[in-house]
């Protein structure tokens, strides 16, 4: 059931409502939640004992441990007499005990039965006439083998004989070997052991096929009785699985109302607009990885009205994606019912969550990692809703860097022109331009502490865009060696210096590609072009000109040559 509740959580702010106030009722009153804890402990997966009596493969134990289950619900029921809530009630109304069913099973099988019903002495005595007599004619079995040991004993003078019993034999009578030259001639000699003789007679074999016999009626009695007893319990599925259903329900309030103690999670609101508003978010899992006091919280205003895309960006390792991944968490909780981890949260429900997270390939269906990259970001293109949730956690970071760009760019403008609720992160930091650009597009940024030398993330979200991503240092941080940490800083700062901050193709108007744009962007080349722009053509020697086109020649050559 709470697989169930996770997977498909509910678009209705009236039935999420319903959830949530019966876990704020039960939640409300501690004794009465652990003491509903309690009598859950005997309850078994009674949907997955009813599955397998419809399949006919239940065990007698499956059986008995249904019943254990049915016998807790009076109890349960005492416990939420006089209930406020709406589902509380129904759970109350539904929780029906099923006396029948599990009278009937208690008064058919023995307590603690064997694994399968072929191992006998399943059904208890007195359930069956029939049963009763032939169990009788074993159980005096043992005294008729007893006697005719005597017997033979006193016949014999070997007071070491005796009557025994294995599957491949049936009954014989075993006499040490010192002895065996004692048996009487009508003994029938069967096997033969290091130390001892086994015999039979004409007596005892016709006892055995009496004995042997009601064993097998017994257990053809025993399965009938319980594939009645089975029948039985079929005819009250209907009954079973309403019953079922509220427990199960009942189940995933308790639990919910534990976490959301045990956790300090809070009451979300819940409506249809698209607004999303958060007070100290928290992520719910990395929270509990990290212990008490450790996460930091963050805030999330979404303006129902005018926000379309929070776009992200920060250091590596600042927390961009686990705040995103709290926030489509805290929806996804709410909407299921669950208080969430956060001080306040005013919900707008959401009809769908896409998210587009990390790398992958598909290489067996001949889909690369970009491919599959492009192949989720259209998916979300193609049918997220301004009342979906889209989780973008970069877009466009397996192709080059000036087709990624690109690609991000006109993603973050298509999806703003439907107004669909982005959360956008990435480390393009020519993407925050888009602000300026579209009202509901909005900068955030993961703050950090730079002492120059060192960095301390601080997990805190701002408003704002920030500029630098820290790679190097995360990278450091990862393992990288040094050299190799030493030599991307050098390379950083050459290209730093030559690069401007934006290319020119994103800073205003109509994409146009120009001859020079891609590659100054690159290389830093807006001298060379200057200079070209400045060379006076009509009053140079041709042989100057060619001299003056082959020393730019080797500069730019000398440029790509790094
Ligand atoms: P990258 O850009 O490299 O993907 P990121 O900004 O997405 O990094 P996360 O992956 O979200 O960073 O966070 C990195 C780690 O920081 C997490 O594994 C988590 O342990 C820790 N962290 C993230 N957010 C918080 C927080 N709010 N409080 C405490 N620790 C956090």
């Amino acid at each position: 059931r709470l697989a169930d509740w996770i997977s498909f959580p509910l678009m209705d702010p009236a039935r999420i409502d319903a959830r949530l106030d019966a876990v704020g009722e039960i939640k409300g009153e501690r004794d009465r939640l652990y003491a509903l804890r309690g009598l859950f402990k005997p309850i078994p997966d009674m949907e997955r004992i009813i599955g397998r009596i419809s399949a006919n493969r239940a065990s007698p134990r499956d059986i008995c441990a249904l019943c254990s289950g049915l016998e807790q619900a009076p109890a349960l029921r005492d416990l939420l007499k006089g209930a406020g809530s709406t589902l509380v009630c129904d759970i109350y109304d539904n929780l029906d005990p099923l006396d029948d069913i599990s009278g009937c099973i208690r008064r058919t099988i023995v307590p603690d039965p064997p694994v399968r019903v072929s191992d006998g002495n399943v059904i208890r005595d007195h359930v069956d006439n029939e049963l009763d007599e032939l169990r009788s004619i074993k159980r005096d079995s043992r005294e008729w083998i007893a006697a005719m040991e005597a017997r033979q004993r006193e016949l014999t003078g070997i007071n070491t004989l005796k009557i025994g019993y294995n599957r491949v034999f049936g009954y014989y009578i075993e006499v040490s070997k010192v002895n065996a030259a004692k048996v009487p001639q009508t003994y029938i000699q069967k096997q033969s052991l290091a130390n001892a003789e086994r015999f039979i007679t004409p007596e005892l074999k016709e006892y055995e096929a009496r004995i042997l016999g009601a064993q097998d009626v017994i257990l053809k009695i025993e399965q009938r009785i319980f594939n009645e007893l089975r029948g039985f319990i079929v005819e009250g599925f209907e009954r079973l699985h309403r019953m079922i259903e509220a427990l199960s329900r009942l189940d995933v309030i308790c639990c919910l109302c534990i976490v959301a103690m045990d956790n300090a999670y809070s009451r979300p609101e819940v409506s249809t607009d698209r607004g999303l508003e958060i007070k100290n978010g928290r992520h719910p899992v990395v929270e509990k990885v990290l212990g008490p006091g450790l996460f930091v919280s963050n805030h999330l205003g979404f303006d129902a009205d005018r926000d379309t895309i929070h776009m992200i960006t920060g250091p590596n390792m600042a927390g961009k994606s686990t705040y995103m991944r709290q926030v489509a968490l805290i929806c996804i909780m709410a909407q299921m019912g669950s208080f969430v981890p956060a001080d306040k949260a005013r919900i707008g429900v959401v009809d769908r969550i896409f998210t587009r997270i990390g790398a992958l390939d598909n290489l067996s269906a001949g889909q690369s990692t970009f491919l599959v990259e492009m192949s989720e970001t259209a998916c979300i293109l193609n049918n997220a809703t301004a009342q979906s949730l889209v989780i973008l956690d970069e877009i466009g970071r397996g192709t080059s860097t000036h087709d990624g760009m690109s690609l991000a760019w006109a993603v973050a403008e298509y999806l703003d022109k439907r107004h669909v609720r982005t959360f956008f992160a990435t480390h393009y930091h020519e993407l925050s331009d888009l602000a300026r650009r579209h009202q509901g597009i909005k900068n955030f940024h993961m703050s950090v502490e730079d002492s120059g030398t060192d960095i301390v993330f601080l997990r805190v979200l701002k408003r704002g865009a920030t500029g630098k991503s820290y790679g190097i240092h995360v990278a450091k941080l990862a393992g990288i060696p040094e050299d190799v940490v030493h030599n991307a800083g050098s390379i950083l700062s050459r290209i730093s210096k030559k690069a401007g901050s934006v290319p020119k193709a994103f800073s205003s108007g109509p994409i146009q590609t120009g001859l020079f744009d891609q590659r100054g962007y690159d290389f830093g080349y807006d001298d060379i072009i200057n200079e070209i722009k400045e060379i006076d053509i009509e009053n140079m020697r041709p042989i100057d000109a060619l001299n003056r086109l082959s020393a730019i020649k080797d500069r730019i050559n000398g440029d790509q040559g790094h």
